[in-house]
């Protein structure tokens, strides 16, 4: 199964990406994770994509590009894949439909995590995150069971630099301009399946069980 998660930062698509993948055995690549692990490892990568991520600035489209296509090459993506946070831009929906064209493969569904943009604000001001597993809570609707430890792997959890309220409005306005017209470009290929994201974390994850089924 391939499958890729659109949606505004802070729809939930890391916090259903975790679910999905469990459920349905296949990896969850986010390229955010990619990228911020980069940066904590200090690669040439990581120094890259860090002028970009702080001020809420996309990544350039080759560097992403070219890192995705390497991903998806990988041995534990062979029987499918959860993109989570890619892609961003026509130009790199367009490159995936290259790569799977290339290989004789197709996407299941591009699903839409919808939610409207006044949610969005308190989603992303609130999250707060592992920097150890990538598990996202949040301080009021997703809160851990053990005060400021990760229920996964019980690592001290931190406020992502980017999701300070100035940043965020940053990469509202690039979602906006840069990832919205996803939306079409899936409808237009048949290929778009939308959820409501305003319900509750598991009943999010109930309607997208539905949308994929008992999986291939
Ligand atoms: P994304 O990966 O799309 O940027 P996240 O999965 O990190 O979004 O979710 C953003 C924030 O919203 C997190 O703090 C998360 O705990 C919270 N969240 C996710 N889904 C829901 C939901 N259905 N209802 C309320 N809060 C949610
Ligand atoms: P995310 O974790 O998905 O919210 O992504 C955090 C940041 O990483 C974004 O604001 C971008 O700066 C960068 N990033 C993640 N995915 C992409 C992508 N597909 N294209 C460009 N930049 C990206």
């Amino acid at each position: 199964m391939k499958i890729v998660l659109l949606g505004p930062p802070g729809a939930g698509k890391g916090t259903q990406a975790k679910s999905i993948s469990n459920r349905y055995s296949i990896p969850h690549i986010s390229t955010g994770d990619i990228f911020r692990k980069n940066i904590s490892e200090n690669t040439p990568l990581g120094i890259e994509a860090r002028k970009y991520m702080d001020n809420g600035q996309l990544v350039p489209d080759e560097v992403t590009i070219n890192m995705v296509k390497d991903r998806l090459q990988q041995e534990d993506c062979k029987n499918g894949y959860l993109l989570d946070g890619f892609p961003r831009t026509v130009h790199q929906a367009e490159a995936l439909q290259a790569f799977l064209e290339s290989r004789d493969e197709q996407l299941d569904t591009a699903l839409l995590i919808e939610v409207p943009m006044n949610f969005i604000l308190e989603r992303m001001t609130g999250r707060r995150v592992c920097p150890s597993c990538g598990a996202s809570y949040h301080i009021k609707f997703n809160p851990t069971k053990n005060d400021g430890k990760c229920d996964v792997c019980g690592s001290d959890i931190i406020q992502r630099k980017d999701d300070t309220e100035e940043t965020v409005k940053e990469r509202l306005d690039v979602y906006e301009r840069q990832t919205q017209p996803l939306i079409d470009f899936y409808k237009e290929r048949n290929m778009l399946s939308v959820v409501d994201g305003t319900k509750a974390i598991n009943e999010v994850f109930e309607s997208i069980c539905k949308i994929l089924g008992s999986g291939r």
